[in-house]
């Protein structure tokens, strides 16, 4: 008998400043998982590495990928261009490694509606409130007011899409939210059904975007 040992997609996106990021490297540090460096023609934060955090490229460069066709998926997020380059991602797969993605909404619809022959699991981060997220953003390194109120404005249409995602999580507290996701990743991995507290979730939502 031969077992399947190909690793599986792990989806992680929420609105901007959900605290997400910081949730893929903790969920990085699991056994067997490895996260997806995205290209990007953003400029750099200052605490950020290229290679590492992204592969940051200039718009010339992000166009060639896109005519080699080499993106599993890509997207314009903020007035900037993200996105996956395959090769990478189906490596790691095939050697049976779970593949971690920080992206946002677009990216996994693409990723999803591709019909890709590995598990796709995908979670969706929300804020415990507005208020949190503001104080999240305009601590960032980016202090530009004007980047914090777009990233705000730009929140209440990505929140929608949270009914696209297998699970979604509230990051109230960051050790008891990486506790749930891990709890649910470890099981998926052994194919063991997990439901979420949907209307808690739904609860929360309206809170958030009353
Ligand atoms: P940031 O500029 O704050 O690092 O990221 C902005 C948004 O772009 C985040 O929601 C992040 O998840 C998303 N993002 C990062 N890399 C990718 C990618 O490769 N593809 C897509 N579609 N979104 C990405």
């Amino acid at each position: 008998m031969s077992f399947r040992t190909d690793g599986s997609i792990f989806i992680f996106s929420s609105p901007s400043g959900a605290g997400k990021t910081t949730i893929v490297k903790l969920v990085s540090k699991k056994k067997n998982f490895i996260t997806s460096v995205s290209h990007t023609t953003r400029k750099p934060r200052s605490n950020e590495v290229d290679g590492k955090d992204y592969y940051f490229v200039t718009k010339r460069k992000f166009q060639e990928l896109i005519n080699k066709k080499e993106f599993l998926e890509y997207a314009k997020v903020f007035n900037n261009l993200y996105g996956t380059v395959k090769k990478p991602v189906f490596k790691n797969l095939s050697a049976g490694k779970n593949v971690l993605f920080d992206i946002d909404w677009q990216g996994s619809k693409q990723i999803k509606t591709q019909n890709i022959d590995f598990n796709i699991f995908s979670f969706f981060v929300l804020p415990p409130s507005r208020k949190v997220l503001y104080e999240r953003l305009s601590n960032r390194d980016m202090k530009d007011k004007l980047i914090v109120s777009e990233r705000m404005k730009e929140f209440y249409s990505d929140i929608k899409h949270w009914v696209d995602y297998d699970y979604v999580v509230i990051n109230d507290d960051l050790n008891r939210c990486f506790k749930e996701i891990s709890k649910i990743i470890d099981n998926v991995i052994l194919s063991k059904k997990v439901i979420f507290d949907k209307l808690t979730i739904k609860k929360h939502i309206n809170k958030l975007i009353s």
